[in-house]
């Protein structure tokens, strides 16, 4: 072709619509045809059934007419997932991958490529919900107890979590944690003062800062060697190795700490510990630390797993989630969520932890990181990352230079003479050293630090420093770590650490974990308010690149042009689709969002001179971070109640603003409401905050049932969170990673919080939320290109389905469940509450239901959430009709059996649910109904059966035998 071709233009504007030529139904460059489960051809039926005549008019009767948008949404039309890919890769090229000695809690790391594909890439683990159903989710609740054995050994603690959100965030927990127990074992009440070692990482140092202010918790930054033990102290927080890579042995300090009554908490690094004393055996309170660099990509901040172990004695105490060991029915040894009574939706207002997503999926490899490698395998990558930075600093004393740290493991500090001209010579050679001041700088060192990348990182210091080029290693390297400080306690000792090290042995291992549970790559999981929608593959692929996944957070920022790009653009992405004026990606997850748009509104009262605003109004049927969050923004929490209809009870609202209007600081309210409607009185209501002087924080997580066609500023919001791994397509993992964004109204914009390293935010920035500067950033592709490949009206085409799927539901199962609350139309939002509640003339409870519908294939929706004794169904956009009427088919056939079952006659197929392969093949079956119905109650269900892999769990016994770590089931079994 001539591409000088005057008629070229006119060709190029055809392009655009070239697709249209082909005059055919199927268009296979459309994505929202991916991702929108629902056809054309099913609408029909669908629409007949909810009894509308067309789409337009369902969304007339769902969505009240004063808050719908008039315009479209100002984003461009979806692109083809080629050309996302592609888009990509280019933005991809502009992210520089230099060899990267930065440390500060970030370290290069080699993920095995058996854990990669097998894991990360694989849906069957990346779509898997939190484990609450522990019948169908032994396999993710192994792999947690196995992170939580081997954060257990390495830290040499009693007790451990699975998964907090950072390093940052973890450490601000544990100065929280130690607060509350203040008054154990003697009254320390009035106690604020926390000391922080000014070895700490300066971003924990900042997030320490965010969260001890509004809970009145004084900080003291100072040198541990001379900090004077008083009485005045309640806690400690410690750094092993510190920031710069100084080990010091803190057994003293502990000591006297304890005469003190300071408890005392470590921030370790978890490879260290494979050669270093753990704290656990100076007997401090708790250890908290990240477990990125056991082969999770740096993805320029995260996600990555932080862990939490303590002791013991804390249990009822530690934030986050706990798997434990317990029985199911039949006396089998099964896993759980251990402690449930004390998680975070129960303890509300007095929680003191708003931990709800966690980071499993990367917990996940982690764990399996070291069961790959076992401890023989860890033993050597701690031992080869240690003599690396021996011989660097031995190197370098022998051309001259003075390394500063007397003990060291992976991280060497070195006084230079000319720090300009290295760190000229360093870039030219694209390396990342951490610059401290003008005459010295640090360099860690990492697992894939090789050979050449030591005589790499020599000669930049010969050439830049006029020293001798006379390197010597005579002598060998020397001991650095002196014997007090060396390991001697053995760890990872349970035979899963030494079982799978050939691929073969873990690729199965992995498979046999993963049949355990259901997935989104089985069957749909209709939970309501988390919204489990299709993680796209090609939304996904991308994470696995490298010049995605290995770029260090606090690199200079035009080496991750690539990735400000997609940052910039995501942020800009949801302000169009919020209304908001700004963006801050930083909060890694929902709750984490919440609390830092308080934080937000707490700031901008106090720039103001309201300083004194700190109540907080939230109805009764919020989530339970909501109240949470408050709490640890220093607010007081006021609950407001629902009328019989779900809605805010606007008398009651009006009471208590009105009583509150002094102190008003915010409304918290989840729209459309967590009972699945939107409520029509919404405008009123944030006008009432806004006359008395407060702000109003809509929770966006069901942000599913907005998108194009309402918004929060529409609504009269002034802050929302998003939860990304919800309405934007980021995986749940199993119960994380997150991403939480907040995005705010001109007003708040200022107060968007920053980062100690890099700084980001407004101008009267708030500190830290999260350790990295834009929180989990890797999984940021995932929501940008969610958006990118829909575009403005396949987002808007995708809320739409979600109602229209909601609303099909709650008809089909017209007569046999009655569905709680409806619009003032009779319309469902996105989701709905079943009530379950009178089965239990029957002898029926819900969960009986839950487990039932495990029989037919199917995850339990949300239970007992925001109403006791209900189901909360969210099917999403994503799924076929075809499959909205087998999950419809099994809730029918499962009242049928309702209705069979009677209180006198608890041997029920219900009460029995789940049927195990086990308990079915059992020579003796002397239950009261067939083996065939318990297995295959529905035609469909024996194409394609899920076993569950337990009986029910025994919550009860579980509790009062806790074992959180990989023991031997005779242990227990004693106890
Ligand atoms: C999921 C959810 C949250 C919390 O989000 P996380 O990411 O789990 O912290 C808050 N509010 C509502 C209504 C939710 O559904």
């Amino acid at each position: 072709m001539d591409l000088c071709s005057p008629k070229l233009p006119i060709f190029i504007e055809l392009i655009p619509n070239f697709v249209h030529f082909i005059g055919l139904n199927m268009n296979t460059e459309l994505f929202a045809a991916r991702h929108i489960g629902i056809t054309e051809k099913d609408m029909p039926h669908m629409l007949q059934t909810i009894g509308v005549e067309n789409l337009d008019q369902l969304i007339y009767e769902t969505i009240p007419d004063d808050i719908k948008l008039k315009k479209p949404l100002d984003l461009p039309a979806g692109i083809p997932e080629h050309e996302f890919l592609k888009h990509l890769q280019g933005l991809a090229q502009k992210n520089k991958i230099f060899k990267t000695y930065i440390g500060l809690g970030y370290h290069e790391s080699l993920t095995p490529s058996v854990i990669q594909r097998n894991i990360l890439e694989n849906p069957g683990w990346y779509t898997a919900y939190t484990p609450y159903q522990a019948e169908i989710a032994q396999g993710r609740l192994e792999a947690l107890l196995n992170f939580q054995t081997m954060v257990s050994d390495l830290t040499g603690m009693e007790i451990a979590n699975a998964s907090l959100l950072d390093e940052s965030t973890a450490a601000a927990e544990a100065m929280t944690m130690l607060f509350e127990l203040r008054s154990r074992p003697q009254k320390k009440e009035n106690v604020c003062k926390f000391f922080v070692s000014e070895e700490i990482l300066p971003q924990t140092l900042s997030l320490l800062h965010t969260r001890a202010i509004p809970l009145g918790i004084e900080l003291v930054v100072g040198n541990h060697e001379t900090f004077e033990f008083s009485e005045d102290f309640y806690g400690a927080m410690l750094q092993y190795p510190g920031k710069h890579g100084q080990v010091n042995d803190y057994a003293s300090f502990v000591k006297n700490a304890k005469a003190n009554e300071i408890k005392v908490a470590v921030a370790a690094d978890i490879l260290s510990l494979v050669m270093l004393t753990p704290p656990g055996e100076w007997g401090v309170d708790a250890v908290v630390g990240t477990t990125q660099r056991f082969g999770i990509p740096l993805g320029y901040g995260g996600p990555h797993a932080a862990f939490f172990a303590t002791k013991e004695e804390y249990k009822r105490n530690i934030p986050g989630r706990i798997i434990g060991v317990t029985k199911d029915t039949d006396g089998y040894r099964a896993l759980r969520m251990a402690l449930q009574t004390r998680e975070q939706h129960i303890k509300r207002d007095k929680a003191t932890s708003n931990i709800c997503t966690a980071q499993v999926l990367l917990a996940v490899m982690a764990g399996m990181y070291a069961v790959y490698h076992g401890p023989e395998g860890l033993k050597f990558i701690a031992n080869k990352v240690h003599t690396s930075a021996k011989l660097l600093a031995k190197g370098l004393e022998s051309i001259g230079l003075k390394q500063v740290n007397s003990a060291f493991f992976d991280t060497i500090s070195v006084k230079v003479g000319n720090i300009d001209k290295l760190k000229e010579v360093c870039e030219s050679r694209e390396i990342n050293l951490n610059y401290i001041d003008d005459e010295t700088v640090s360099i860690s060192l990492n697992e894939a630090t090789s050979e050449e990348d030591l005589k790499l990182l020599l000669s930049c210091f010969i050439v830049s420093q006029d020293n001798t080029d006379d390197i010597s290693f005579e002598g060998g390297v020397e001991e650095v770590i002196p014997t007090s400080l060396q390991r001697t306690a053995p760890y990872l000792e349970h035979e899963v650490f030494s079982s799978y090290h050939s691929e073969t042995e873990l690729m199965r291992y992995i498979k046999k974990l993963e049949r355990k549970d259901l997935a989104l790559n089985q069957s749909m999981i209709s939970l309501g308010s988390c919204t489990m929608k299709l993680n796209a593959a090609s939304e996904m692929l991308p994470l696995s690149w490298p010049h995605w996944g290995n770029i260090h957070p606090f690199v200079p920022l035009e080496q991750a042009e690539g990735y400000q790009e997609v940052l910039k653009s995501l942020e800009e992405q949801l302000n169009v689709i919020t209304g908001f004026a700004a963006t801050s990606l930083q909060p890694n997850s929902g709750a984490q969002g919440e609390y830092a748009g308080l934080m937000v509104i707490r700031a901008y009262h106090e720039s103001r001179g309201e300083g004194h605003r700190d109540i907080c109004i939230i109805p009764a049927s919020a989530h339970g971070t909501n109240p949470a969050s408050a709490v640890m923004a220093g607010m007081k929490v006021v609950v407001t109640k629902t009328d019989e209809n779900g809605n805010i009870d606007m008398v009651d609202l009006e009471d208590k603003v009105i009583k509150h209007a002094e102190n008003l600081s915010a409304l918290m309210v989840t729209y459309p409401s967590t009972h699945g409607v939107f409520e029509s009185s919404i405008k009123q209501i944030t006008k009432l905050i806004h006359d008395n002087g407060g702000q109003v924080y809509m929770d966006g997580a069901n942000m599913n049932a907005q998108v194009g066609l309402t918004n929060p500023a529409t609504i009269g919001a002034d802050v929302c969170h998003l939860n990304l791994h919800k309405t934007f397509a980021i995986p749940h993992g199993g119960g994380g990673p997150g991403v939480g964004p907040i995005c705010v109204a001109e007003q708040l914009k200022p107060f968007l919080p920053s980062n100690p390293v890099v700084p980001t935010g407004g101008e009267e920035a708030i500190t830290a939320i999260s350790a990295a500067p834009w929180g989990s950033s890797l999984v940021c592709l995932i929501s940008y290109g969610y958006i990118k490949m829909l575009g403005a009206e396949g987002l808007t085409n995708a809320t739409k389905a979600a109602i229209l799927n909601a609303n099909y539901i709650k008809d089909r199962l017209k007569g046999k469940f009655d569905v709680l609350y409806t619009g003032e139309r009779g319309r469902a939002a996105h989701e709905m509450i079943i009530d379950c509640r009178p089965f239990k003339a029957n002898g029926i409870e819900v969960t009986d239901i839950a487990k039932r519908l495990i029989d037919y294939g199917f995850h339990a929706p949300t239970v007992s959430f925001p109403v006791a004794g209900t189901l909360m169904i969210e099917p999403t956009e994503s799924e076929s009709q075809a499959e909205l009427d087998r999950f419809c088919d099994a809730l029918i056939s499962i009242r049928t059996e309702i209705d069979e079952a009677s209180a006198d006659e608890p041997n029920n197929v219900l009460k029995n649910a789940p049927h195990t392969l086990g308990m079915l093949t059992s020579d003796d079956w002397d239950m009261p109904y067939s083996r065939e119905k318990a297995a295959y109650p529905l035609p469909y269900v024996a194409e394609n059966k899920f076993w569950p892999s337990i009986r029910r769990t025994d919550e009860a016994f579980g509790d009062r035998n806790l074992i959180c770590t990989c023991a031997p089931i005779e242990d227990y079994i004693e106890a």
